[in-house]
């Protein structure tokens, strides 16, 4: 890659985002285009957040990616949304143009993507989200365009203004996984065996029909739900998909172009298998 006087500048914005496998993906995908382009991690703290986009906006950077814990913070700072970004209420994908600030999402389009990679149909299907925060509400509005029927189980229902969530117990989350085709983990649980040790109440994947398929959207580790699901010999898909996809997805918005999908594949597995 050649830096020089006409390089644009692209950027993860997060607090903390210096762990992001983003400019690996990026960086990769614009020397494949031949893209004069660089993509940083710029750690942003919430008090810097509205300043940063502006600065991003008055440079002509390329464009800029969202992520925890500025995503719903972050559309203060956009002159538009997109009608998809305004209907899941949260921006992970910012859009630099002719002076304006357009906020897009990316999240659920590039779940939907990552399960096409994995060949699992959900058209007129029955899908279980464990969750219901920001990531679920994107997955949500994506999979019932794609016509899934979907249902959530939430911790705490009372919290959750967008769907009707059932409460993670026992029953009631027999009742959902045993009629589900697709199960997807929203939740910050498998993050660390720390967290995944304080949960109260497993997920039963012995309810599951042989068939059904298993997807987390985390990434960097097996999760213990994963190794549960791959023990019931259902199929899993992880959250690497999605994070390839999202990103492929905003490199088009920002381009214009088609995103060159395997080098950013290649690219991502690389910074994972290093980290
Ligand atoms: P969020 O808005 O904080 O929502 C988290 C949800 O999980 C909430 O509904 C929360 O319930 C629930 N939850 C947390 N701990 C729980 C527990 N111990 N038991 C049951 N439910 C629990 O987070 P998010 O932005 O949706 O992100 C969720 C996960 O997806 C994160 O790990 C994030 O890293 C990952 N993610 C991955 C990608 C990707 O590209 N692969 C993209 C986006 C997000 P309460 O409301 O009760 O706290």
């Amino acid at each position: 890659m050649k830096i020089n006087a006409s390089t644009r500048l692209a950027a993860v914005l997060g607090f903390p985002a210096h762990h992001s496998f983003s400019p690996a993906i990026h960086n990769a995908a614009f020397a494949e285009a031949d893209i004069n382009a660089v993509y940083l991690a710029l750690d942003t703290p919430s008090e810097t957040l509205s300043d940063m986009v502006s600065n991003l906006a008055a440079i002509g950077a390329l464009g800029a990616s969202v992520t925890v814990p500025h995503k719903i913070h972050v559309m203060d700072a956009c002159t538009s949304i997109s009608d998809s970004a305004r209907a899941i209420g949260a921006v992970n994908c910012l859009e630099f143009s002719q002076g304006n600030i357009i906020g897009h999402n990316t999240d659920g389009l590039g779940f939907v993507e990552s399960l096409r990679d994995a060949k699992v149909d959900i058209r007129g299907k029955s899908v279980v989200l464990l969750g219901a925060g920001g990531a679920a509400k994107a997955i949500n509005n994506a999979l019932q365009s794609e016509g899934a029927a979907v249902s959530v189980v939430a911790r705490t229902p009372s919290k959750v203004d967008w769907c009707a969530a059932s409460e993670w117990t026992q029953d009631l989350l027999e009742v959902a996984l045993s009629k589900s085709h697709l199960v997807v983990d929203c939740t910050p649980i498998g993050l660390s065996e720390a967290n995944e040790s304080q949960v109260k109440i497993p997920v039963p994947f012995d309810v599951m029909p042989g068939h059904s398929v298993f997807a987390s959207l985390i990434y960097h580790r097996e999760t213990a739900m994963m190794a549960l699901a791959r023990a019931r010999q259902l199929k899993v898909v992880d959250g690497l998909g999605m994070l390839l996809h999202q990103g492929a997805l905003a490199y088009t918005i920002w381009t214009e172009q088609p995103a060159p999908i395997e080098v950013m594949r290649s690219a991502l597995m690389a910074a994972v298998k290093s980290d």
